[in-house]
């Protein structure tokens, strides 16, 4: 390198650091926050994963759901360790080790996050700290690493401690053979939050969607953590191709599924973005676009979770 490009880039590098300093001295960056909230805040989940019952479900071959703790979480147990897709709350750490022991006695090697949520990484801390390894697409860690605001759900959390983080990072996919299971980690387009992965099980034929899908319940976009309503329609798209007739589906909420499942979700939210778009194009507000009620149709069946018919009208019309 000649004297003068290093004079450069040093200047360069003054710059940067004067630039750092005064962007840091702005107000922390904007928030979207809606007229509207879910029917359940974060502290509230929490609380509820002191005394939250653990389900265990039999998906299909050596794999197992177990149910009760924030987002659904996979087992798949054997000779290399268990390896669990979700970690569940924090707080369900007695009644996940339990369940944990009964399905076999090795210790739990490996962890796959979803998303960086803390209904689906709260676990993160403790089974680190028993020796998993956490593998989860790279913006889950920054996001871990940062204090971040979900409004929805009344929750700012801080920084996770560095026994939480992610310990092997991604950018689009990644592969892990282990306990005789080849299973594919893709990420989704930015849907549900930025950091999404579709968790594919390839000899049991088990896809793990994340948040992309709820089953059975209006889906929740994370604008403040990168999610949009085109993503999630084209996420839907993604997990419809990757699932066949015979896939067991694992939504991020809800029971276990099938691909026709994912199929009537999408038909659900593609109607609703269609219906709402126009609605906002031809220059409805929020409110009168509510009050059309363009989920009417769809409710009985999905209206019942943590997102409302208005809400997920909110949530589409944020982005539409
Ligand atoms: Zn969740
Ligand atoms: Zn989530």
């Amino acid at each position: 390198m000649s004297i003068d490009q290093s004079s450069m880039s040093r200047r360069a590098f003054v710059r940067g650091i004067a630039g750092t300093a005064a962007l840091s001295a702005l107000p922390t960056q904007s928030v979207t926050r809606y007229t509207q909230k879910a029917s359940i805040t974060a502290a509230q989940m929490r609380a509820g994963g002191v005394a939250a019952k653990i389900v265990t479900m039999p998906v299909r071959n050596n794999v197992r759901a177990l149910m009760g703790s924030g987002g659904n979480i996979v087992v798949l147990p054997g000779p290399d360790g268990k390896i669990l897709v979700d970690t569940g709350l924090a707080t369900s750490r007695t009644q996940i080790t339990k369940a944990l022991a009964a399905i076999s006695p090795e210790p739990l090697r490996h962890v796959i996050d979803t998303h960086w949520h803390f209904d689906h990484t709260d676990g993160n801390e403790w089974m680190h700290e028993i020796g998993a390894t956490i593998i989860a697409q790279e913006k889950v860690r920054e996001r871990m690493s940062s204090r971040q605001t979900i409004p929805a759900f009344d929750a700012v959390l801080s920084p996770s401690p560095a026994a939480a983080l992610p310990t092997i990072l991604f950018r689009q996919t990644h592969k892990v053979a282990l306990n005789g299971e080849v299973i594919h980690l893709r990420r989704l387009t930015p849907a549900h939050t930025d950091t999404d992965i579709a968790v594919f099980f390839t000899n049991a034929n088990v896809l793990h969607t994340g948040d992309t899908f709820f089953n059975g319940y209006y889906p929740f976009i994370d604008y403040n953590s990168g999610g949009s309503i085109v993503g999630l329609l084209a996420a839907s798209k993604e997990s419809l191709s990757r699932a066949d007739e015979n896939t067991v589906v694992v939504p991020g909420h809800g029971d276990l599924g099938t691909h026709k499942d994912l199929v009537e979700f999408d038909e659900m939210i593609v109607s609703i973005h269609e219906k709402v778009k126009e609605l906002k194009k031809s220059g409805r507000s929020l409110d009168e676009v509510i009050a059309e009620k363009p989920t009417s149709k769809f409710d009985a069946k999905w209206g019942g979770g943590f997102i409302s018919p208005s809400f997920v009208t909110e949530l589409v019309f944020v982005g539409a």
